[in-house]
């Protein structure tokens, strides 16, 4: 059995994007920036951001945090999104989320540029990777990294099943479109569950690919698997451990002892997807500069 390991996929990616970021600035004299916005106190999204501006720095790229209250009105917040989109030394720009309840998502992810939008999340983005367009668009860094994850481990994917457990607009969606693509590491039938899916072990269980992004701990147990398949669990859920320090722990949707006994590979949590995520936003901000610069 197989552990996917995406810190150390994530490691080998940071240095390939040093390497990069180091000889485009060699020709250029100009290096990406990246720009995230954080709108209030949520300590989980200040976590998160702090993650993604050491990351950055690491490359070598330039990281901009802009810290904005959660009383901030959403014309000041559309209005500075409007700055960053005329900013020529800004490539990508991320709106943290959740945003304060008086501010529009949708809106807020309509104001940002496209070709600046290292998340994916624009419906400019989605249509494009909808219509297979892989090109000229941004593909939302957790499905992305997965995709990125399947092609380093050589996962042969090409006609077999693969059933994405969740719908979200941030990975659900964009995983399973992505899944579909005629790619290396795609090409499969693709299967979707959510919420109102009646009985989902009997889809899950014809899953070569079985890839859990619902938010519930421990929810793909093992009688839910066929053996041999291979696993990605995106699920990152906070758990009581009174052995911790901080009185808890990170698990994914799939419970790991169970299914990895009998998957031939599986993603851990934490040290799977979760990892790839930021390394891929990197990669997104990576290429959003070279589209900029002609490279
Ligand atoms: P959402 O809550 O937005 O979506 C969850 C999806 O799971 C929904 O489509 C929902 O269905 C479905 N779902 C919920 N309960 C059930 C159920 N009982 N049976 C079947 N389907 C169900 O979450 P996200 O997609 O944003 O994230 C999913 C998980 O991945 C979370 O744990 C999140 O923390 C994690 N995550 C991890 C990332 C990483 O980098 N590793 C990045 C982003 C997210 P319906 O649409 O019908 O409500």
């Amino acid at each position: 059995m197989l552990i996917i390991d995406g810190k150390k996929v994530s490691l080998d990616l940071i240095n390939e994007l040093k390497a990069s970021v180091e000889s485009f600035k060699a020709v250029t004299g100009k290096v990406p920036g990246l720009t995230v916005i954080i709108v209030g106190q949520d300590q989980a999204s200040q976590a998160y951001v702090r993650n993604k501006a050491k990351t950055c720095k690491e490359i070598g790229m330039i990281s901009t945090l802009i810290e904005m209250p959660a009383e901030t009105t959403q014309e000041l917040l559309l209005h500075t999104i409007h700055e960053l989109n005329n900013d020529p030394a800004v490539h990508g720009i991320l709106v943290q989320q959740p945003l304060p309840e008086h501010i529009d998502e949708l809106t807020v992810t309509l104001a940002i540029n496209p070709s600046k939008d290292v998340d994916g999340f624009h419906p400019e983005n989605l249509g494009l990777l909808v219509m297979g367009d892989l090109d000229k668009c941004f593909v939302s860094p957790t499905p992305y990294g997965i995709l990125e994850l399947l092609d380093r481990y050589k996962i042969e994917t090409q006609g077999k099943h693969c059933v994405v457990v969740g719908r979200s607009n941030i990975v659900g969606k964009p995983m399973a479109n992505l899944m579909l693509q005629k790619l290396d590491a795609a090409n499969c039938t693709v299967t979707i569950c959510h919420s109102a899916t009646k009985n989902i072990p009997f889809f899950t269980r014809q899953a070569d690919i079985l890839i859990a992004a619902v938010g519930h701990a421990g929810f793909i147990t093992a009688d839910m698997v066929k053996p041999g398949a291979v696993v990605i669990d995106v699920g990152i859920n906070y758990i009581d451990d009174p052995a911790k320090k901080s009185g808890c722990r990170i698990v994914g949707d799939v419970d790991f002892d169970g299914v990895s006994a009998i998957a031939s590979a599986i993603t851990p949590v934490p040290g799977g997807v979760g990892p790839m995520t930021i390394a891929m936003l990197m990669k997104n901000t990576l290429l959003s500069f070279q589209r900029f610069n002609g490279l």
